[in-house]
């Protein structure tokens, strides 16, 4: 049976210089050992110098045990690299789950609660109902702005006339430093021959209709005969 290099496992030849492992005895090819010049002229002297990877674990060939065990480490490292990561995005997204969870708790009980003052048959929820609507007609009012006195359009178009309105009411607000629309202009009441309806400016909000008010009693010319309220 051919002797084989431990480290290639091809069969050792006369031809091909090779060692022996000065501990095993394994032979192995001189130019499988990786090794320096110097290093091989040493082994050639003295033929019992070598010793190879299994029998010194501090070679600087690294046995096939030791690759293992340095790739178990790194991937224990991974591992816990990776558990960690899952972790904290599992406690994230859990902590996001709670608050969720809460706040659907909380609708769920103010829709309860809302539905039992909605249904209950008690005069109390009726109070509360029309207390809501006051609240909410004095809201929309006060966002209300009324014009008396401003001449209709003798348009017979809506569109125009609302368009008619709306230049007029601008022509009014803009030198009092207001230059953007109001939400809408609205006469009040059906149309009759002969008189002039009260207009309505909706404004974006109760700040702009009290700023509307201000600015016309600190400029009284600039309104002339058409009031405000
Ligand atoms: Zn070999
Ligand atoms: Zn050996």
């Amino acid at each position: 049976m051919a002797v084989l290099c431990l480290i290639c496992e091809n069969a050792i030849t006369p031809t091909t210089p090779s060692t022996k492992c000065g501990t095993c005895k394994k032979h192995a090819h001189i130019k499988c050992l990786k090794l320096s010049e110097s290093e091989i002229a040493e082994i050639i002297n003295d033929k019992s110098s070598w010793i190879c990877p299994k029998c010194s674990p501090s070679s600087n060939i690294i046995s096939i045990e030791k690759i293992e065990e340095i790739i178990i480490k790194q991937l224990s490292v991974v591992q816990q690299d990776i558990k960690q990561t899952i972790e904290n995005h599992f406690k994230a997204i859990n902590d996001r789950l709670t608050t969720v969870e809460d706040n659907v708790r909380l609708i769920q009980e103010e829709w309860a609660a809302f539905k039992t003052s909605n249904t209950m048959p008690n005069n109390n929820s009726s109070d509360l109902s029309v207390i809501v609507a006051e609240i909410e007609e004095r809201k929309r009012r006060s966002s209300n702005v009324l014009l008396f006195n401003l001449p209709e359009s003798s348009s017979t178009s809506i569109a125009q006339m609302v368009a008619d309105d709306l230049q007029q009411v601008m022509s009014i607000l803009s030198p009092l430093g207001f230059f953007s629309h109001p939400q809408k202009v609205i006469r009040i009441g059906p149309p009759k021959s002969n008189t002039v309806r009260p207009l309505r400016i909706v404004c974006e909000n109760e700040n702009m209709a009290k700023d509307i008010l201000r600015s016309n009693k600190n400029n009284p010319n600039v309104i002339n005969s058409f009031v405000l309220i």
